[in-house]
């Protein structure tokens, strides 16, 4: 069965191929030549999922699913949240964003926060949500190259590497996305 992967992240695409049965072949957006930058408007992770993967089942008429992340900062009322690639500005500037999100949490204890990942799968015309999130806290200075975003910047519970300093199959064994994409794979699973 072919589903389409409502992203152009190559990476995101051999993650979840790597987790499903044969059966199911995963189709990118870059496999559809679909290089539209899907507006993603709605204030909340639910939203944004729902919004990317109304519009690619739509255009294309085949089931279908899109993730949306966010990094939740508790003493910031969860922001950067839905926010979290623009939170410096428009250009997703990743560098500009850890160095807000640092200088917005000098001095500040009570450090807090957790990644979380929604995933909206639509299939047969009914929406269905999957929800991962790994909580942990904000460190006061960058440590690691790995990575991404802001996993320099962030610890999850337990642990005493950052994301960026932790190797990379230990970070996707327990990351918000793993969790999320797990949950919508263990699903799939039980409907074929
Ligand atoms: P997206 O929804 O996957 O595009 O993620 C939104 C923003 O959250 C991106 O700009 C990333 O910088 C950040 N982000 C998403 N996943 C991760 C992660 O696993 N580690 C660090 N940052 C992440």
């Amino acid at each position: 069965m072919e589903l389409i992967f409502a992203t152009n992240n190559k990476h995101k695409v051999e993650e979840v191929q790597a987790l499903l049965v044969p059966h199911f072949q995963i189709i990118s957006l870059h496999d559809l030549h679909c290089t539209e930058d899907i507006p993603e408007t709605e204030d909340t992770l639910e939203g944004n999922a729902l919004i990317k993967a109304r519009y690619v089942y739509q255009r294309f008429g085949k089931s279908c699913f899109a993730d949306d992340t966010g990094l939740e900062v508790e003493v910031l009322n969860n922001a950067p949240g839905v926010y979290s690639a623009r939170y410096a500005g428009d250009d997703k500037d990743m560098q500009a964003n850890r160095t807000k999100l640092l200088r917005e949490m000098e001095g500040v204890t009570h450090r807090n926060a957790r990644f979380r990942t929604v995933v909206a799968l639509i299939h047969h015309d009914k929406e269905y949500l999957f929800e991962g999130q790994v909580d942990g806290f904000i460190t006061t200075q960058e440590r690691g190259r790995g990575g991404f975003g802001y996993d320099p910047i962030f610890i999850a519970e337990g642990m005493e590497m950052t994301f960026a300093e932790l190797d990379l199959s230990i970070k996707n064994s327990i990351s918000h996305r793993a969790k999320a994409i797990g949950k919508l794979v263990t699903f799939l699973h039980q409907l074929y």
